[in-house]
């Protein structure tokens, strides 16, 4: 018998400005795919709610729209990535979005024996942004994302998922934390695109057209990239 090793989890990255649709479609993939969502916004709002040091030091900087230091971020992010739940594969949601923080994943991957299989840039125009993140809304209980106008609950104001009718809006989902974030985006994310097409792991996914055609063109890039052979 050939002794092959069992293939390391995979490791998905989806790059994107605000309301590029990245939840949304993090969390899509988790449910078609299996893999585990690793969202540093949501694990940097959890440390905040906690009111741990990490939380304290980015409360302000994440509600004037600017990034949190590389250190705080990468900590947070390397604390979960080795959680046992990670095993089966995770799909990384807003990290990386700095260089250092690109190369931070590179060496983190080659300790645990990882690379990254495929790095998706949801390609959106900066203007509707604005709109999608007005009206982005989630429920507070199971964390599900909804939009006043692209996606509502079934019923008004209950969750489809949990039934949990109490909804939440993000502090910092508002128009000048939005410009602040969109420039950051350019400013420190974008280039990374560059990055991972030098590293033949880039695939660009137009998002501008509906949630479910988006989650159909990207669960196909998906399926290709990390299909053994
Ligand atoms: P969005 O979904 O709108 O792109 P996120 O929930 O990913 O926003 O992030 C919210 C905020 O959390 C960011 O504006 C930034 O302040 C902080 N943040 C999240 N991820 C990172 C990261 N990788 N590096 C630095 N700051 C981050
Ligand atoms: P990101 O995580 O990239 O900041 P979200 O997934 O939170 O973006 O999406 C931002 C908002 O836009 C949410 O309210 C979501 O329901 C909505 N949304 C996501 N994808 C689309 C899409 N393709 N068309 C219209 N609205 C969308
Ligand atoms: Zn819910």
């Amino acid at each position: 018998m050939d002794a092959a090793k069992a293939a390391p989890p995979p490791v998905l990255i989806l790059l994107g400005p605000p309301g590029a649709g990245k939840g949304t479609q993090a969390r899509m993939l988790e449910d078609r795919f299996g893999y585990v969502q690793l969202s540093t916004g949501d694990l940097l709002r959890a440390a905040v709610a906690a009111g741990t040091e990490a939380g304290k030091a980015a409360d302000d900087v994440m509600k004037s729209g600017g990034l949190v230091s590389d250190e705080i971020v990468i900590d947070i992010l390397r604390d979960r990535i080795n959680a046992p739940d990670c095993a089966s594969g995770v799909i990384l949601d807003g990290f990386p979005r700095t260089a250092v923080q690109a190369e931070s994943l590179d060496a983190l991957l080659v300790e645990s024996g990882q690379r990254i299989d495929i790095a998706v840039s949801l390609e959106v125009d900066d203007e509707a942004m604005v709109d999608r993140i007005a009206g982005r809304y989630s429920c507070a209980g199971c964390g599900e994302g909804y939009h006043d106008t692209f996606k509502k609950p079934a019923r008004p104001d209950q969750c489809d998922q949990c039934g949990g009718t109490q909804m939440k809006r993000r502090a910092d989902d508002t128009a000048e934390a939005v410009g602040t974030r969109l420039k950051a985006y350019h400013a420190q994310t974008a280039p990374l695109i560059t990055h991972y097409e030098e590293a033949e792991v880039l695939h660009r996914v137009r998002a501008m057209g509906p949630i479910d055609e988006v989650a159909t063109a990207l669960g196909t890039v998906v399926r290709q990239a990390t299909a053994t052979a």
